[in-house]
Parts: C-alpha cells; structure tokens; sequence
C-alpha cells in the first residue's frame, strides 16, 4: 500500500514537475486561421516538403500519418474547371527541424463552432520550441510571408469566391503582356488611358464626395479577347484580379455584397457572362432557401460601395443586348466596348507576332507579302459577312506555318 501511495505521488510529482519545466524551457506560438500568417506558414511547411535542399530542416513533417489536401477549383465561364492541390500537415502533432532546432507543429481543428459564413472550422497552428530558440519563430515567419511574397511578385494573382472571402487560386501567373493581346485600332489604348485617369483621380474623387469606383463593360463574340485583355491589363498595372462567377450555386444576394464589399486591395473584379448569370426571379432551393443571385441584388452590390474605397469592376458578356439598360448605366458600367472578331488589321498583326522574325525558311519580304494576303482574304470574307475569332486565328496559327496558314484559313470563317 505504501509503494502504492508513493508511486501515486511520484506520479503527480512527475506530472506537476514536468508541467513546470515545460512551462519554463518551452515556448509556443500560435498562429490562427483568421491571420494571413497561417495561410503563409502552411504553404511554407508543403514547400519544405518538396525541397530537396530543405531536408532536415522542416522535411521531416512529410513522414507524418495525417496529412491533409487543400483544393482550391476554378470555375471557368465555358464549363470546364480545374483544380490545384497540395499536401499540408493535417490536424495533429507534427516535428520538424527548423535551423538546428526541434519543433513542435500541432494543428487543431475547433469543431464546435464554425466561421459565419464560410462555413470553414477554426483553426489554430502551435509551435513549440524550446525557449532559447524562442527568436526562430520570427526568422520562421518572415521566411514563409517572404517566400508568399516573392511568389506572386511580377506575377498575376487570381482570386476567387470561397465562401465569403477571396482566396488566391492555384499558383500566380506570368503576366502577360498587354500587346500581346491585338484589339481594334485604338480600342486597347482607349481602355488604358481611361483606367488610368481613373486611377490618378482618387482626391478628387474624395473631395466630391462620389464613390470611387468604374465599371467597364467587354462586350462581343467569345474568343476576341475579353479576358485576355483584361489579366494582361490587371498585370501590366500591377492589379490582382478577383473573379466571380454569378451563377455559382449558393451565391447569394447577401454573400455578394459582402464579397463585393471585401474586395483585396489592388484588385480589378471580373465578372464573365454577365447576361447568363442570373434570374431577375428569386430562385429557391427545394429547403426554401434563396439559391441564386437575383437582379436587383445584383444592382444592389454593384452600387454598394464606401466612398472611400476603390473599386474596378469589369463585366464582360457575349450578347449585350440582353442585357437589361439597367445595368449599364453610368455609376454602374462607365465604359462600354465591342471586342469583336478579327478585324483585317488584327489578323495582319497577330500573323506578325506569330511569324515575323521567327522562320528562318521564310525572308521577311514573304512575310509581308503572306500578311498582305491574308489582309485581303479577311476583308473580302468580311465584306461577305463571314467573319473569324482571334482564337480561331491563333489556334491556326500555332499549327502551321505562315504559308500554309494563310493558304488554308478560308476554313476558318462562319
Ligand atoms: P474571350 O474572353 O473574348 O472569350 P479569351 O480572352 O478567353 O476570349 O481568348 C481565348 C484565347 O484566344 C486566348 O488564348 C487568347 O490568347 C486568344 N485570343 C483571343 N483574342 C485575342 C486577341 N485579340 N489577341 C490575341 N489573342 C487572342
């Protein structure tokens, strides 16, 4: 009974003894799902993993039993999607090395409450070292915003819908640049200049009074460029660019606004078939609630903006005669333009940028004179009222070369 007793008590000794070394030896860090920082740190520790050169340092985590997938799914507006993945430390306890020392990784899931809205858990990331490693945390943390950074820089950033919030999609993309995208004569440098001024005129703006923000309307067939246009613009000033897809089921008035509402600085707002996305009804799913964006909702999120605050919006649509003169007013769509099909001209310079300088069988006198051909056939099929996309063109020009390109692009016109 007495070796009972005592192994009891050395028991709790051990216990409370431990407890106070911990307490005094370790330190912990945590970081919470609602801080950019976690977001940062869970991508730094999927990097370590596939970094050969990072072995030993925080590889180690990769071993571990529980790992979790985060996906993140582009709805584009033709139908198809895609996904991006990649494996993070799931909830659980973790260890890795980080610059010599030990750590403790464990994430938790909050299962009882969840974020309004969205619908995600709360979670929280601690880190635990020892305590005279306690200034690693720092160097830890200011290397995964400095690696999140340097990711995106030069780079286009897509953001989409989840939820209520905006979250990056997939990896940042290569600017693309905006000459490389051939409107109409005058057409891009119209969109340009005004953005621009638009951009320069914030205070005065402010000292009005009047909500600062632009609408800009890309109206015309599918394949002339719209979006193009509009990633290589975001790129060239150095903009985000937040998509939204309308008709995404559970996209509500309400989340809409606040979406809107919530936009990332440096942001343009892309909205792609604004003639499809909604009914003007009041949809609602079989259990009674609202399923989809209404019309006057839509308006309503359009309209609702601080004064203060910037906001780009670009709305872009196959068929503008839908859509309803209430939307395009001025305050809601300040700029409208046709981005049409291949115009003579355009054909002419997208055929340069294909081939000009790059053949080494053609000389750049047949490249003229190719150009010069193609010129004619694209304005006598005009004349016809047979036209071509910009796509169309570009995807036939990526399968042959100059000659047979011009010879065979009669096939192309509808
Ligand atoms: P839209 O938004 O008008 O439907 P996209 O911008 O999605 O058209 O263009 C589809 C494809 O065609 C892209 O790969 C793009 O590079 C090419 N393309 C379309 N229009 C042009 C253009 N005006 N100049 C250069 N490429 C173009």
């Amino acid at each position: 009974m007495a070796m009972g007793v005592g192994l009891t008590a050395l028991r709790q000794g051990v216990t409370v003894g431990s407890t106070a070394l911990q307490r005094k030896l370790l330190v912990s860090l945590e970081i919470n799902n609602k801080d950019k920082a976690y977001e940062w740190f869970l991508a730094w520790m999927a990097h370590q993993s596939g970094n050969k050169a990072a072995q030993g340092r925080a590889a180690g985590w990769i071993k571990s039993h529980q790992l979790s997938v985060e996906t993140t799914v582009e709805q584009r507006k033709n139908g198809s999607s895609s996904a991006a993945f990649r494996l993070v430390a799931g909830p659980g306890n973790h260890y890795f090395r980080y610059k010599g020392a030990w750590m403790q990784m464990k994430r938790e899931r909050e299962t009882r409450s969840m974020q309004m809205m969205t619908g995600t858990p709360w979670e929280t990331v601690t880190l635990t070292t020892l305590s005279r490693d306690r200034t690693l945390f720092n160097q830890l943390l200011q290397e995964a915003r400095d690696m999140a950074m340097q990711s995106q820089q030069g780079k286009l950033v897509i953001h989409t819908a989840w939820g209520i919030e905006w979250r990056p999609f997939g990896q940042p993309r290569q600017k693309r640049p905006v000459k490389s995208v051939v409107l109409a004569t005058g057409v891009a440098e119209k969109i340009e200049e005004d953005i621009k001024a638009f951009l320069s005129r914030r205070q005065w703006y402010a000292d009005r009074g009047i909500p600062y923000r632009r609408g800009y309307l890309l109206h015309g067939p599918p394949g002339s460029g719209k979006t193009s246009f509009i990633q290589a613009l975001a790129g060239s000033l150095s903009y985000d660019i937040c998509v939204l897809n309308l008709s995404e089921r559970g996209l509500t008035d309400d989340k809409l606004f606040h979406l809107l509402s919530n936009v990332p600085e440096r942001s343009f707002i892309l909205m792609e078939d604004v003639d499809a996305a909604f009914n003007k009804r009041v949809q609602t799913s079989e259990d009674g609630y609202q399923s989809s964006v209404t019309f006057s909702g839509f308006l309503n999120a359009l309209d609702g903006v601080a004064s203060g605050e910037e906001r780009i919006i670009f709305l872009t649509t196959n068929h503008v005669e839908k859509l309803d003169p209430a939307l395009i007013r001025p305050g809601r769509v300040d700029l409208a333009e046709l981005i049409d099909d291949a115009q003579p001209d355009q054909a002419r310079t997208l055929f340069e940028h294909f081939y000009a300088g790059g053949e080494p069988a053609a000389s750049e006198v047949d490249i003229d004179k190719l150009a010069e051909k193609l010129v004619q056939i694209v304005q006598s099929e005009w004349d016809a009222g047979r036209r071509v996309s910009m796509a169309a063109l570009q995807g036939h020009f990526i399968r042959t070369d100059a000659r047979t390109a011009v010879e065979t692009c009669h096939v192309l016109f509808r």
